[in-house]
């Protein structure tokens, strides 16, 4: 039995499917709070995959959740990078502590693997582009990035200190079908309101790596199979990066509207603790044999696509 915490999310979700194809038994945890129930509507009959409602701040909850596991993902934070610049508390509480209490529910369950979905925002503004996994100091200039990289900590800690064995991926930003939140979603949902006009946060010249989320889920079940270390560190990206601009004129080109103005509102990052340009050195990635299918413009297009058709113009 895998457990999948934030199984219900954007990309826990598509990691389930995989998980699932991989004709493996899957317990998912989740609190709902951006996960949705019609993301694993799908599984419902097929005795595969069992919802366990919860918080994962409520530790007595997910230790009775990891009873029988053999491997836990955990992918449930707050996803909003955003949010930090207004509440403080959210991403220490959400990502650091909630990673706090996986790890002390599988210690006590004796559960002896982790896999864990971090970020490339922990290297913060790096100045060695694209940024590799040996990259340090590592300086993350956002809460959440702060969250994640106090939760890589932990796992590293405990690995160490009780011997289970970690997979650590730092995504790059990831997008696909049911997405619930980032900036093509962003995007189609202000032309949804005004179809007339696309508002893009900064200069448009942001610059970022996007992988798509099936690839994403692809390379994390590719790498729980080819790894033997104690602990594996690798970033997930596909190697090549996307302007926010071009998002929004691909956005625009697969929305159908004409004459859409494409307005900016100035500065060289989207709001205080964006990283205006990241990408992420794949190498070691793409070393142990994995490929992945799209490149971030093609994840991008696919991601308009679907969100298009799920959100409706
Ligand atoms: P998401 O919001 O769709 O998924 C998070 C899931 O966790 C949701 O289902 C939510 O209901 C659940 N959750 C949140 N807090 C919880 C709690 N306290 N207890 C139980 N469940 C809780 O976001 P996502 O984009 O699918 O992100 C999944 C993971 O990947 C997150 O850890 C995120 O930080 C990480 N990540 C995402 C991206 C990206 O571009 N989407 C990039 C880097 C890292």
């Amino acid at each position: 039995m895998h457990l999948v915490t934030g199984g219900a999310g954007f990309i826990g979700s598509h990691l389930v499917d995989a998980l699932v194809s991989a004709g493996l038994k899957v317990r998912v945890f989740d609190n709902f709070s951006s996960g949705r129930e019609e993301f694993l509507e799908h599984h419902k009959g097929t005795g595969m995959v069992d919802i366990h409602r919860g918080d994962l701040l409520d530790i007595g909850a997910i230790s009775s959740a990891m009873k029988g596991v053999e491997m836990v993902h955990h992918l449930a934070a707050n996803p909003d990078i955003r949010l930090g610049t207004e509440v403080t508390d959210t991403d220490l509480k959400q990502g650091t502590l909630a990673t706090y209490n996986v790890l002390e529910a599988m210690r006590k369950e004796g559960v002896p693997a982790i896999s864990f979905a971090s970020s490339s925002a922990i290297y913060g503004e790096a100045d060695q582009m694209p940024t590799p996994e040996t990259y340090g100091p590592v300086m993350p200039i956002s809460l959440y990035g702060a969250s994640k990289l106090g939760s890589e900590a932990l796992i590293t800690a405990w690995a160490g200190t009780f011997g289970a064995n970690a997979w650590i991926h730092r995504f790059a930003n990831i997008v696909g079908p049911r997405g619930t939140h980032g900036v093509i979603f962003d995007f189609i949902h202000k032309l949804k309101a005004d179809p007339s006009r696309l508002e893009v946060l900064g200069n448009g010249m942001q610059e970022k790596s996007y992988m798509s989320a099936e690839d994403c889920v692809g390379a994390m079940m590719h790498l729980i199979g080819y790894c033997e270390l104690n602990v594996s560190l690798y970033n997930l990206g596909t190697g090549d990066t996307c302007s926010v601009r071009r998002i929004a004129e691909i956005v625009v080109e697969e929305s159908g509207l004409e004459g859409v103005s494409i307005e900016y509102t100035g500065g060289d990052r989207g709001w205080a603790g964006d990283v205006p340009k990241t990408s992420l050195e794949v190498g070691r990635l793409l070393g142990t044999g994995f490929e992945p299918n799209m490149a971030s413009e093609e994840a991008i297009r696919h991601t308009a696509r679907a969100l298009i058709s799920e959100i409706g113009l």
